[in-house]
């Protein structure tokens, strides 16, 4: 029988919430459990693919080829479990079916409403994720703040699940905001005992509250919280700010959440640490900086960028240098100032985009990359970017561009069979197999003449133009299996100018770095080295 772990937020949004779930979910696999996790968001998109980063931050995307929360993204960092389109539910999505089903005569002329026709699509998506997983434990994040109109429905399906369930099988966690007053110096408990009355009056008590605070909030408040909201005085744990994200378990077991999570569970109470404290080492023994410019037009916030980040933490453990990222908005690039913007960086980064602002300062800094030596890492549109810099400079198409941007010598164009299609729904997605040319970096980097990594994209390279690109030096060192579509480019010689299709910071792990992030801090190292 699986175990269920809910977790809820409260007072303010952007809590951490998700570090909480995929922490919990890493110390619940330390012990040996199965563990899955899924989010439940209440916005009425169907899923976040056409939403803009900067407002939403990155889209993760699953081995399946769902388009999903970022929060994701942190499951499957901590949880290193592969996540499935049955891991994110939208209400716009719970919506669809069920008007969906309601068009079919699925409700056979009943009246279709919240309850029970959209709180069953809401139960039936948690059981369905368990028997497709066979998961011992599921943990389940619900967006936004408890008291939110559209979490409501969610609320009111997880407080009916609970007791189909049994209670017994359940534990529910309230993330809240503890406030700082500087005036008192004091931490002030009333909005998390407001935030926790607030669930109650929906019917589910929690049994573990969570505060949220830069620094410990005190055994005093957090005995205030347990006798005001009615939980145990050890089930109230302080979640406060770690140095590196990946310390999060270790600061949570240390106040005693997943002891308290497994004593109400009737799970085991032990856990061997060791597998994630060794990781936690290399993140301390870095020594020196690597300057990393991030170069892309979703700057202003950078969850957009979130897996590329912890995908280059990743190899900087390895590589036991510490990361300096540099934010450059690639739309303040020219010609004349890149040289100026990109001074003193040791690798330069391109990462995915869509739609055609901030291209031209994208293709101006490839090329300063490639002049100057500097390592390039272009990832998905990145790589399109290398490709029509190649195309311009080196194989002198100088009306080179992609089909995305303007017309010209299309060497980056859409697929055939997707003309003419919606924006939403059309793109490839998901992982696809790559072969890999040996002898090229992109081979020394796996060591694997076959790969598989995500995708997320509408345009790939014109094959149109292949020869004309490899007659000019350019290599394609990854290509499908079916020989159709060029996966994978790069520069010959000493310098590391290297673009993918893919996008191989959905499977990079703390522990398991992805090997492109590796190789390509290994070069920028080389170059600080040379320097
Ligand atoms: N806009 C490009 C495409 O659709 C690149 C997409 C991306 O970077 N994810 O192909």
């Amino acid at each position: 029988m699986a175990k269920y772990v809910f977790v809820f937020g409260g007072v303010v949004s952007g809590l951490g919430k998700g570090i909480v779930a995929a922490s919990l979910g890493r110390l619940l696999k330390l012990r040996g459990y199965k563990v899955q996790a899924q989010k439940f968001d209440p916005y009425l998109n169907i899923d976040p693919g056409t939403m803009n980063p900067t407002q939403h931050g990155e889209v993760f995307v699953t081995a399946d080829g769902a388009e999903t929360d970022l929060d994701l993204g942190h499951y499957e960092r901590f949880i290193d479990e592969n996540l499935t389109k049955y891991c994110n539910l939208t209400s716009g999505k719970v919506l669809w079916r069920v008007l969906n089903n309601e068009r079919e005569g699925k409700y056979l002329g009943k009246t279709v409403q919240i309850i029970p026709h959209v709180t069953n699509e809401i139960k039936d998506f948690i059981k369905r994720n368990v028997d497709e997983t066979k998961a011992d434990v599921m943990i389940t994040e619900i967006g936004g703040t408890v008291g939110d109109i559209e979490s409501q429905p969610f609320i009111e399906a997880i407080r009916q699940f609970i007791i189909e369930v049994g209670r017994a099988n359940c534990v529910v966690i309230h993330v809240c905001l503890t406030p700082y007053i500087s005036g008192s110096d004091e931490y002030k408990s009333k909005p998390v005992q407001h935030s926790v009355k607030e669930l109650q009056s929906m019917g589910i008590s929690p049994d573990i509250v969570v505060t949220r605070s830069a620094t410990d909030c005190g055994q005093e408040i957090r005995d205030k919280i347990a006798m005001f909201c009615n939980v145990a005085r050890d089930c109230v744990i302080s979640n406060t700010d770690v140095e590196c994200l990946y310390e999060a378990p270790i600061m949570l077991h240390k106040n005693g959440l997943d002891k308290a999570v497994c004593r109400l569970l009737g799970l085991k109470e032990d856990c061997d640490l060791a597998e994630w404290t060794t990781m936690l080492d290399k993140v301390k023994a870095r020594t020196g900086d690597l300057n990393i410019a991030i170069v892309g037009k979703y700057v202003t916030l950078h969850d957009s960028y979130i897996s590329i980040i912890e995908a280059l933490q990743h190899a900087s453990y390895k590589v036991g240098r510490h990361l300096n990222v540099h934010w450059i908005d690639s739309e303040k690039i020219t010609a004349d100032n890149a040289p100026a913007k990109l001074k003193g960086m040791d690798g330069i980064l391109v990462p995915g985009g869509f739609g055609s602002r901030g291209i031209d300062g994208m293709i101006e800094t490839a090329r300063y990359a490639r002049e100057n030596g500097v390592p390039y890492f272009g990832i998905c549109l990145g790589m399109q970017i290398a490709v029509i810099e190649y195309a311009r400079d080196a194989a002198g198409l100088k009306d080179a561009c992609s089909g995305e941007f303007k017309e010209g010598s299309k060497v980056i164009d859409i697929m055939p069979d997707k003309l003419g299609l919606n924006l939403g729904g059309t793109m490839r997605l998901g992982a696809y197999p790559c072969m890999v040319k040996k002898g090229t970096r992109l081979f020394a980097a796996y060591g694997e003449e076959k790969i598989s990594e995500r995708h997320r994209h509408r345009y790939e390279f014109n094959n149109e133009y292949r020869e004309t690109l490899e007659k000019a030096g350019l290599v394609l060192s990854g290509i499908s299996p079916d020989g159709v579509i060029v996966e994978a480019v790069e520069t010959k010689g000493d310098g590391y100018f290297v673009g993918v299709q893919f996008h191989p910071e959905f499977t990079s792990r703390p522990n398991r770095p992805g090997a492109l992030f590796v190789s390509f801090l290994e070069a920028a190292n080389e170059y600080v080295l040379k320097k």
